[in-house]
Protein backbone atom coordinates (compact mmCIF):
# COMPACT_ATOMS: atom_id res chain seq x y z
CA UNK A 1 0.00 0.00 0.00
CA UNK A 2 1.32 3.57 -1.04
CA UNK A 3 -0.39 6.96 0.22
CA UNK A 4 1.00 10.52 0.46
CA UNK A 5 -1.09 13.30 1.16
CA UNK A 6 -1.01 15.84 -1.76
CA UNK A 7 1.47 18.75 -1.53
CA UNK A 8 -0.62 21.41 -0.75
CA UNK A 9 -1.53 19.99 2.91
CA UNK A 10 1.41 17.84 3.19
CA UNK A 11 3.14 21.11 5.11
CA UNK A 12 0.52 22.57 6.94
CA UNK A 13 0.78 22.39 10.21
CA UNK A 14 -2.62 22.87 12.74
CA UNK A 15 -3.34 26.38 13.64
CA UNK A 16 -2.39 27.16 17.37
CA UNK A 17 -3.55 29.54 19.42
CA UNK A 18 -1.76 30.28 22.47
CA UNK A 19 -3.17 28.09 25.31
CA UNK A 20 -2.74 27.77 28.84
CA UNK A 21 -3.31 29.89 31.71
CA UNK A 22 -2.78 34.14 31.84
CA UNK A 23 -3.82 36.52 34.22
CA UNK A 24 -5.29 38.49 31.29
CA UNK A 25 -6.29 37.37 27.75
CA UNK A 26 -6.01 40.26 25.18
CA UNK A 27 -5.17 37.97 22.58
CA UNK A 28 -8.36 37.24 20.63
CA UNK A 29 -10.91 40.10 20.18
CA UNK A 30 -13.31 37.76 22.02
CA UNK A 31 -16.24 40.01 24.88
CA UNK A 32 -13.97 40.37 28.00
CA UNK A 33 -18.47 39.66 29.74
CA UNK A 34 -19.59 36.58 30.48
CA UNK A 35 -23.63 35.80 30.57
CA UNK A 36 -25.48 37.82 33.32
CA UNK A 37 -26.13 35.28 36.31
CA UNK A 38 -30.18 34.75 35.10
CA UNK A 39 -28.70 33.79 31.41
CA UNK A 40 -26.46 31.70 32.80
CA UNK A 41 -29.19 29.41 34.37
CA UNK A 42 -31.48 29.43 31.64
CA UNK A 43 -28.52 28.51 29.63
CA UNK A 44 -28.53 25.81 32.04
CA UNK A 45 -31.38 24.90 31.73
CA UNK A 46 -31.89 24.73 27.92
CA UNK A 47 -28.89 22.34 28.02
CA UNK A 48 -30.21 20.19 29.89
CA UNK A 49 -33.64 19.81 29.01
CA UNK A 50 -31.94 19.20 25.10
CA UNK A 51 -33.01 16.37 22.80
CA UNK A 52 -29.46 15.28 22.67
CA UNK A 53 -30.68 11.71 20.82
CA UNK A 54 -32.25 13.63 17.89
CA UNK A 55 -30.72 15.79 15.35
CA UNK A 56 -31.06 19.60 15.43
CA UNK A 57 -32.98 21.64 12.96
CA UNK A 58 -30.84 22.44 9.82
CA UNK A 59 -31.76 25.93 9.13
CA UNK A 60 -31.72 26.49 13.16
CA UNK A 61 -35.00 28.52 11.96
CA UNK A 62 -35.18 29.83 15.85
CA UNK A 63 -31.62 31.01 16.13
CA UNK A 64 -31.97 32.78 12.62
CA UNK A 65 -34.84 34.44 13.50
CA UNK A 66 -33.69 35.52 17.17
CA UNK A 67 -30.56 37.18 15.06
CA UNK A 68 -33.24 38.79 12.33
CA UNK A 69 -35.00 40.24 15.38
CA UNK A 70 -31.56 41.51 17.66
CA UNK A 71 -30.36 42.94 13.54
CA UNK A 72 -33.59 44.45 12.16
CA UNK A 73 -33.28 41.94 9.17
CA UNK A 74 -35.58 39.33 7.47
CA UNK A 75 -34.61 36.15 8.97
CA UNK A 76 -35.26 34.63 5.03
CA UNK A 77 -32.11 36.25 4.02
CA UNK A 78 -30.08 34.31 6.96
CA UNK A 79 -27.77 31.17 7.51
CA UNK A 80 -26.46 30.19 10.66
CA UNK A 81 -22.75 28.58 10.76
CA UNK A 82 -20.74 26.89 13.06
CA UNK A 83 -18.64 30.26 13.72
CA UNK A 84 -18.51 32.62 10.46
CA UNK A 85 -15.36 30.41 10.20
CA UNK A 86 -17.11 27.86 8.79
CA UNK A 87 -19.19 30.16 6.76
CA UNK A 88 -15.95 31.68 5.19
CA UNK A 89 -14.61 27.94 4.36
CA UNK A 90 -18.40 26.81 2.59
CA UNK A 91 -18.36 30.17 0.77
CA UNK A 92 -14.84 30.05 -0.89
CA UNK A 93 -15.42 26.03 -1.21
CA UNK A 94 -18.52 25.73 -2.69
CA UNK A 95 -19.31 28.97 -4.52
CA UNK A 96 -16.50 29.40 -6.61
CA UNK A 97 -15.58 26.87 -9.50
CA UNK A 98 -12.14 25.64 -9.26
CA UNK A 99 -9.51 27.99 -10.13
CA UNK A 100 -11.45 31.30 -9.55
CA UNK A 101 -9.98 34.18 -8.55
CA UNK A 102 -10.36 35.34 -4.77
CA UNK A 103 -9.21 38.95 -4.15
CA UNK A 104 -7.68 39.71 -0.26
CA UNK A 105 -6.86 43.22 0.69
CA UNK A 106 -3.95 42.98 2.90
CA UNK A 107 -3.52 43.00 5.62
CA UNK A 108 -6.64 41.12 6.39
CA UNK A 109 -7.87 38.61 8.47
CA UNK A 110 -5.52 35.29 7.31
CA UNK A 111 -8.67 32.49 6.94
CA UNK A 112 -9.56 34.20 3.64
CA UNK A 113 -6.19 33.35 2.08
CA UNK A 114 -5.86 30.08 4.46
CA UNK A 115 -9.53 29.00 2.30
CA UNK A 116 -8.76 30.11 -0.80
CA UNK A 117 -5.32 27.84 -0.95
CA UNK A 118 -7.13 24.76 0.41
CA UNK A 119 -9.76 25.15 -2.34
CA UNK A 120 -7.26 25.74 -5.07
CA UNK A 121 -8.63 29.28 -5.96
CA UNK A 122 -5.52 31.60 -6.39
CA UNK A 123 -5.31 34.43 -3.90
CA UNK A 124 -5.14 37.56 -5.51
CA UNK A 125 -3.94 40.37 -3.00
CA UNK A 126 -4.46 43.73 -3.39
CA UNK A 127 -2.42 45.72 -0.82
CA UNK A 128 -3.92 48.47 1.63
CA UNK A 129 -2.51 52.23 2.13
CA UNK A 130 0.70 52.51 4.19
CA UNK A 131 -2.54 53.68 7.08
CA UNK A 132 -3.88 50.71 5.91
CA UNK A 133 -6.52 52.57 4.29
CA UNK A 134 -8.23 51.21 1.98
CA UNK A 135 -8.93 52.89 -1.89
CA UNK A 136 -12.38 51.41 -3.42
CA UNK A 137 -11.33 52.85 -6.69
CA UNK A 138 -7.92 50.78 -6.24
CA UNK A 139 -10.01 48.03 -5.29
CA UNK A 140 -12.30 47.85 -8.58
CA UNK A 141 -9.87 48.46 -10.81
CA UNK A 142 -8.00 45.67 -9.95
CA UNK A 143 -10.65 43.34 -9.19
CA UNK A 144 -11.46 43.84 -12.46
CA UNK A 145 -7.95 43.88 -14.23
CA UNK A 146 -7.27 40.46 -12.69
CA UNK A 147 -10.93 39.13 -13.31
CA UNK A 148 -11.61 38.50 -9.63
CA UNK A 149 -14.51 36.29 -8.52
CA UNK A 150 -14.55 36.83 -5.15
CA UNK A 151 -13.65 39.44 -3.30
CA UNK A 152 -13.45 39.00 0.83
CA UNK A 153 -12.82 41.55 3.59
CA UNK A 154 -13.71 42.61 7.24
CA UNK A 155 -15.14 45.80 8.02
CA UNK A 156 -13.38 47.10 10.87
CA UNK A 157 -10.38 45.04 10.30
CA UNK A 158 -9.07 42.25 12.29
CA UNK A 159 -6.23 42.84 12.25
CA UNK A 160 -5.73 46.16 11.75
CA UNK A 161 -8.57 47.60 13.91
CA UNK A 162 -9.13 50.44 10.60
CA UNK A 163 -12.83 51.05 9.31
CA UNK A 164 -13.51 51.91 6.14
CA UNK A 165 -17.00 54.15 5.53
CA UNK A 166 -20.31 52.81 4.33
CA UNK A 167 -20.04 54.88 1.55
CA UNK A 168 -17.14 53.76 0.39
CA UNK A 169 -18.23 49.64 0.88
CA UNK A 170 -21.31 50.22 -1.27
CA UNK A 171 -18.75 51.96 -3.72
CA UNK A 172 -17.18 48.54 -3.89
CA UNK A 173 -20.10 46.16 -4.47
CA UNK A 174 -21.67 48.43 -7.03
CA UNK A 175 -18.13 48.07 -9.13
CA UNK A 176 -17.60 45.24 -9.32
CA UNK A 177 -18.62 42.02 -11.43
CA UNK A 178 -17.80 40.21 -8.47
CA UNK A 179 -18.86 38.28 -5.39
CA UNK A 180 -18.24 40.08 -2.26
CA UNK A 181 -18.05 38.65 0.85
CA UNK A 182 -18.03 41.38 3.41
CA UNK A 183 -17.36 40.36 6.93
CA UNK A 184 -18.62 42.63 9.81
CA UNK A 185 -17.13 40.83 12.57
CA UNK A 186 -16.47 44.27 14.49
CA UNK A 187 -19.28 46.15 13.03
CA UNK A 188 -21.24 46.45 16.47
CA UNK A 189 -18.50 48.11 17.81
CA UNK A 190 -18.83 50.71 14.80
CA UNK A 191 -21.98 52.42 12.61
CA UNK A 192 -20.98 51.81 9.07
CA UNK A 193 -22.78 48.22 8.73
CA UNK A 194 -24.44 47.56 5.53
CA UNK A 195 -26.65 44.67 6.73
CA UNK A 196 -29.96 46.61 6.59
CA UNK A 197 -29.72 47.36 2.69
CA UNK A 198 -28.05 43.49 1.80
CA UNK A 199 -30.81 42.33 0.00
CA UNK A 200 -30.52 45.08 -2.50
CA UNK A 201 -27.32 43.68 -3.76
CA UNK A 202 -27.52 40.51 -5.96
CA UNK A 203 -23.28 39.84 -5.26
CA UNK A 204 -22.68 40.70 -1.21
CA UNK A 205 -22.72 38.61 1.45
CA UNK A 206 -22.33 40.00 5.18
CA UNK A 207 -21.05 37.74 7.33
CA UNK A 208 -21.72 38.10 11.31
CA UNK A 209 -20.81 36.42 14.32
CA UNK A 210 -21.56 35.86 18.33
CA UNK A 211 -17.94 35.37 19.15
CA UNK A 212 -17.01 39.05 19.62
CA UNK A 213 -19.80 41.87 20.74
CA UNK A 214 -22.59 38.96 21.37
CA UNK A 215 -19.82 37.22 23.91
CA UNK A 216 -20.18 33.56 22.92
CA UNK A 217 -17.30 32.45 20.91
CA UNK A 218 -17.14 29.15 22.96
CA UNK A 219 -20.55 28.38 21.19
CA UNK A 220 -19.83 28.54 17.67
CA UNK A 221 -22.20 30.41 16.09
CA UNK A 222 -21.91 32.84 13.05
CA UNK A 223 -23.94 34.09 10.45
CA UNK A 224 -24.36 34.81 6.42
CA UNK A 225 -26.54 37.27 5.52
CA UNK A 226 -27.76 37.53 1.69
CA UNK A 227 -30.39 38.13 -1.12
CA UNK A 228 -32.84 34.91 -1.17
CA UNK A 229 -31.02 33.81 -3.97
CA UNK A 230 -27.99 33.71 -2.34
CA UNK A 231 -29.20 32.51 1.04
CA UNK A 232 -31.07 29.22 -0.92
CA UNK A 233 -27.22 28.79 -2.38
CA UNK A 234 -25.98 28.63 0.94
CA UNK A 235 -28.24 26.77 2.84
CA UNK A 236 -28.47 23.89 0.00
CA UNK A 237 -24.12 23.55 0.55
CA UNK A 238 -23.84 23.58 3.88
CA UNK A 239 -24.03 20.68 5.75
CA UNK A 240 -27.29 19.65 6.56
CA UNK A 241 -26.44 19.66 11.03
CA UNK A 242 -24.05 22.37 10.84
CA UNK A 243 -24.75 24.24 13.80
CA UNK A 244 -25.38 22.18 17.43
CA UNK A 245 -28.70 21.79 19.00
CA UNK A 246 -26.91 23.18 22.46
CA UNK A 247 -25.91 26.09 20.54
CA UNK A 248 -28.83 26.99 18.52
CA UNK A 249 -30.87 27.34 21.50
CA UNK A 250 -28.56 29.13 24.11
CA UNK A 251 -27.59 31.63 21.40
CA UNK A 252 -31.09 31.79 20.48
CA UNK A 253 -32.12 33.00 24.22
CA UNK A 254 -29.06 35.38 24.35
CA UNK A 255 -29.86 37.11 20.96
CA UNK A 256 -33.20 37.46 22.55
CA UNK A 257 -31.92 39.38 25.83
CA UNK A 258 -31.81 42.69 23.87
CA UNK A 259 -31.18 44.81 26.82
CA UNK A 260 -28.59 42.86 27.93
CA UNK A 261 -26.53 42.77 25.06
CA UNK A 262 -26.80 46.49 24.24
CA UNK A 263 -25.87 46.64 27.60
CA UNK A 264 -22.58 44.58 27.03
CA UNK A 265 -22.00 46.21 24.30
CA UNK A 266 -22.31 49.76 25.41
CA UNK A 267 -19.42 48.92 28.34
CA UNK A 268 -17.02 47.47 25.35
CA UNK A 269 -16.95 50.41 23.74
CA UNK A 270 -16.23 52.48 26.45
CA UNK A 271 -13.94 50.12 27.73
CA UNK A 272 -12.13 50.12 24.08
CA UNK A 273 -11.98 53.79 24.05
CA UNK A 274 -10.63 53.99 27.68
CA UNK A 275 -8.19 50.99 25.74
CA UNK A 276 -7.56 53.45 23.06
CA UNK A 277 -6.79 56.75 24.99
CA UNK A 278 -4.43 54.32 27.41
CA UNK A 279 -2.42 53.33 24.48
CA UNK A 280 -2.05 56.55 22.83
CA UNK A 281 -0.57 58.05 25.70
CA UNK A 282 2.28 55.47 26.17
CA UNK A 283 2.76 55.77 22.47
CA UNK A 284 3.22 59.90 22.69
CA UNK A 285 5.83 59.31 25.51
CA UNK A 286 7.15 56.21 24.23
CA UNK A 287 8.20 56.43 20.95
CA UNK A 288 9.23 53.20 20.47
CA UNK A 289 5.17 52.43 20.02
CA UNK A 290 5.67 54.02 16.39
CA UNK A 291 2.01 54.29 15.34
CA UNK A 292 -1.23 52.98 16.95
CA UNK A 293 -3.77 52.90 14.25
CA UNK A 294 -7.15 54.38 14.28
CA UNK A 295 -9.52 51.77 15.41
CA UNK A 296 -13.25 51.19 14.93
CA UNK A 297 -12.95 48.15 17.09
CA UNK A 298 -12.63 46.47 20.50
CA UNK A 299 -9.00 46.25 19.81
CA UNK A 300 -5.72 48.27 18.71
CA UNK A 301 -3.27 47.66 16.57
CA UNK A 302 0.07 49.19 17.23
CA UNK A 303 3.48 49.35 14.82
CA UNK A 304 6.20 48.56 16.80
CA UNK A 305 9.75 47.21 15.78
CA UNK A 306 10.04 45.75 19.26
CA UNK A 307 6.60 43.88 19.18
CA UNK A 308 8.39 40.29 19.71
CA UNK A 309 9.65 41.56 23.04
CA UNK A 310 7.15 43.80 24.06
CA UNK A 311 4.87 40.46 23.72
CA UNK A 312 7.46 38.27 25.58
CA UNK A 313 7.34 41.08 28.30
CA UNK A 314 3.85 40.93 28.71
CA UNK A 315 3.53 36.98 28.96
CA UNK A 316 6.14 37.15 31.56
CA UNK A 317 3.62 39.42 33.34
CA UNK A 318 0.64 37.02 32.79
CA UNK A 319 -0.82 39.07 29.94
CA UNK A 320 -1.35 37.48 26.60
CA UNK A 321 -1.61 39.87 23.59
CA UNK A 322 -1.04 38.69 19.97
CA UNK A 323 2.06 39.48 18.28
CA UNK A 324 2.06 39.82 14.23
CA UNK A 325 5.75 40.35 13.31
CA UNK A 326 6.43 44.11 13.78
CA UNK A 327 2.66 44.44 15.59
CA UNK A 328 0.81 43.71 18.11
CA UNK A 329 -2.87 43.85 18.51
CA UNK A 330 -4.46 43.95 21.99
CA UNK A 331 -8.10 43.53 22.69
CA UNK A 332 -10.07 45.55 25.77
CA UNK A 333 -10.89 44.11 29.04
CA UNK A 334 -12.72 46.24 31.30
CA UNK A 335 -11.20 49.47 32.45
CA UNK A 336 -9.94 48.16 35.72
CA UNK A 337 -8.02 45.31 33.39
CA UNK A 338 -6.61 47.51 30.90
CA UNK A 339 -5.27 49.72 33.78
CA UNK A 340 -2.90 46.67 34.76
CA UNK A 341 -1.62 46.60 31.12
CA UNK A 342 -0.86 50.04 30.87
CA UNK A 343 0.99 49.33 34.30
CA UNK A 344 3.06 46.56 32.72
CA UNK A 345 3.82 48.42 29.66
CA UNK A 346 4.70 50.84 31.79
CA UNK A 347 7.30 48.92 33.35
CA UNK A 348 8.43 47.61 29.83
CA UNK A 349 8.32 50.47 27.56
CA UNK A 350 11.24 52.60 29.23
CA UNK A 351 13.98 49.81 28.10
CA UNK A 352 13.80 50.81 24.66
CA UNK A 353 15.36 54.36 25.03
C1 LIG B 1 -13.21 36.66 15.14
C2 LIG B 1 -13.49 36.83 13.70
C3 LIG B 1 -14.44 36.05 13.07
C4 LIG B 1 -15.30 35.13 13.89
O1 LIG B 1 -15.10 33.84 13.67
P1 LIG B 1 -16.07 32.80 14.38
O2 LIG B 1 -15.73 31.57 13.59
O3 LIG B 1 -17.49 33.23 14.16
O4 LIG B 1 -15.70 32.73 15.81
C5 LIG B 1 -14.68 36.24 11.73
N1 LIG B 1 -14.02 37.19 11.03
C6 LIG B 1 -13.11 37.97 11.62
C7 LIG B 1 -12.47 39.04 10.84
C8 LIG B 1 -12.82 37.80 12.97
O5 LIG B 1 -11.90 38.56 13.55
Amino acid sequence: MSYELCKKVRDLTPYDPLQGNYDLRLDANESYLSLSDELKVKAAAIASEAALNRYPDPYAEELCAAFGDYYGIDPKLVTAGNGSDELIGLIVGALLQKGEKIANLTPDFSMYRFYGEIYENPVVQIPKGEDFSIDPQTVIDEVKRQKVKLLIFSNPCNPTSVGLEAKDVRKIVRGVDALVVLDEAYMDFWDQSLLSEVSDYDNLIILKTCSKAIGMAALRVGFAVANENITKALKAVKSPYNVNAISQAIAARVLRDKVFLRECEGKIIASAKNLKNGVNELAARYPVLERVYVSCTNFVYIKTAAAQEIYQKLLQKSIAVRCFGGYLRISTDSIDNNQLLFTALEEILPKFH
